[in-house]
């Protein structure tokens, strides 16, 4: 089951907000944007952002016709704003896109293969 992409999450006491946009409305967003073309926002060209500054990512759906995708681009969102929440930005200290990645899909793995309930 592909897990459900939630309105909000907080993370270090910070409220992150996730945002489902269009290709068209996204490429818009990125012309237009006030998001600082720099360290804490994460552009991707098709699939999504993640702005520290704003605490939200975006996210295309059905871009490539799949939610699977979409989710697994959600999750490495969700990762890029990990990272940022700890601190690690683009000076140096940012994790790199492959990292992110590895950790996006790390994610999406736990969430989608987790199975029963260890009684505590
Ligand atoms: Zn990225």
């Amino acid at each position: 089951m592909i897990p459900v992409i939630p309105k909000t999450y907080e993370l270090m006491g910070r409220q992150w907000t996730n945002k489902a946009v269009t290709p068209e409305e996204y490429l818009a967003t990125i012309e237009s944007s006030p998001i600082p073309d720099d360290s804490e926002a994460q552009w991707h060209a098709d699939s999504g952002c993640c702005s520290l500054v704003f605490a939200t990512n975006w996210v295309v759906p059905k871009k490539w016709g799949s939610p699977e995708f979409t989710t697994l681009s959600y999750f490495h969102e969700l990762a890029h704003s990990l990272c940022f929440s700890m601190g690690r930005v683009e000076d140096g200290d940012h994790f790199t896109e492959r990292e992110i990645e590895l950790l996006g899909q790390l994610l999406y793995q736990y969430e989608t293969s987790k199975k029963g309930e260890v009684k505590v």
